[in-house]
């Protein structure tokens, strides 16, 4: 991440600034005290939680992953499964594997994907690559499903880092067969327990080709040995006795909720602004017309009181786009909504007014 845009937005974080940027789950719907009973348990009881394991991860949260994909149509396996730290490192480790290659991801998309594939030497482009870099159902930073209408033209070709960190929080709570399923060969399927439970937890989970499975379980010991025992124990029996499925539900409308009233007020304040309507997740992805700097837009928003994430982050770099940023519904309380979007007007107004008087200026 740019590290213009961090300073910016830890100092609008110590404001106490409306806080539309992060796409940061919300902390009131962590089933907290359930939670910390498995995290005590698994400490007090399980001898494991407290020392090194296997670097695939414990056995029980890779049967649980197993069945959930299972019961999709998937057929994979436990042992197929390797446990992460987040889906982030799934990210990473699949990133080292493609390492000298290009990865499409088209023309915005999660940052962090970017930077992992990059780092790991990936030459990231929007289109036309050796690999593809998708999120089905819900993508991030559109909350649109741009994979179920293309399903048939990406079951065709090559290899597909199916990132399913929001597949289970569409609004409509639709869940399609998972890639791996019809493409066991070419997906890269990658998940995570972040999105609808806990990301302090860091269990995510990747489950690569068959044939790619030794040689990630190796990248995977060399980056940290394995994922940390104490919460893989805890997760493992919490999912054994929490409604999982129901929770995800109630997340489902807690999130719809934010979405509609952030969409209503966004809408009502910039009128000329181009959105589509998520259809799950924790954001929506706005355009404009005009090119521009959109740090200078943070700059701008963050004087007015509110905080986005500059659209600049989300784009490879042979993108070409006018100014656009994600606006997150899913942390800030649901009544400071509306204001956060009429904050965010006035800091696309104050910001046009000066790119126009600097381009009198100029002229
Ligand atoms: N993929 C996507 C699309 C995300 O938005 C995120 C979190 N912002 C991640 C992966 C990483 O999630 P985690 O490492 O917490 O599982």
């Amino acid at each position: 991440m740019d590290p213009r845009i961090v300073a910016l937005q830890k100092r609008a974080c110590a404001r106490g600034v409306i806080g539309l940027a992060g796409g940061l789950p919300a902390t009131e719907l962590m089933p907290r005290d359930d939670l910390a009973r498995a995290l005590a348990e698994a400490a007090t009881h399980h001898a494991v939680a407290l020392t090194y394991d296997w670097p695939e991860g414990v056995e029980p949260l890779r049967v649980w992953i197993a069945n959930r994909l299972s019961a999709r149509g998937a057929r994979v396996d436990p042992q197929q499964v390797i446990v992460t730290s987040g889906a982030q490192q799934a990210l990473s480790l699949i990133a080292m594997a493609h390492r000298g290659e290009r990865i499409a991801v088209g023309d915005a998309t999660y940052p962090a994907a970017i930077a992992a594939f990059e780092r790991a030497g990936v030459e990231v482009v929007a289109h036309s690559a050796d690999a593809h870099y998708l999120m089905p159902g819900v993508s991030n930073p559109r909350g649109i499903d741009l994979v179920e209408p293309r399903r048939a033209w990406w079951l065709g070709r090559e290899a597909l880092i199916a990132d399913e960190a929001y597949t289970e929080l569409r609004f409509d709570g639709r869940i399609e067969r998972p890639l791996v399923a019809d493409a066991p060969t070419r997906v890269w399927h990658v998940g995570t327990l972040s999105k609808t439970l806990s990301p302090g937890l860091r269990v995510g989970w990747l489950v690569p080709p068959r044939s790619e499975h030794q040689a990630l379980l190796d990248l995977k010991e060399a980056a940290d040995l394995q994922t940390a025992s104490v919460t893989q124990q805890a997760s493992s029996l919490f999912l054994a006795r929490f409604d999982y499925d129901a929770h995800v539900a109630r997340s489902r409308l807690h999130y719809r909720e934010r979405a509609a009233r952030l969409c209503e007020a966004l809408r009502r304040e910039l009128p000329y602004a181009r959105f589509a309507e998520p259809e799950g997740g924790f954001a929506v992805w706005v355009e404009l017309d005009e090119p521009g700097d959109e740090i200078g837009l943070l700059h701008e928003a963050i004087a007015a009181g509110v905080t986005i994430d500059p659209g600049r982050a989300f784009r490879p770099r042979d993108a070409a786009s006018t100014i656009s940023f994600r606006a997150s519904f899913s942390s800030a309380a649901i009544d400071e909504l509306a204001e956060g979007a009429h904050r965010l007007a006035l800091t696309v107004e104050r910001w046009l007014t000066r790119g126009a008087r600097a381009m009198r200026r100029r002229s």
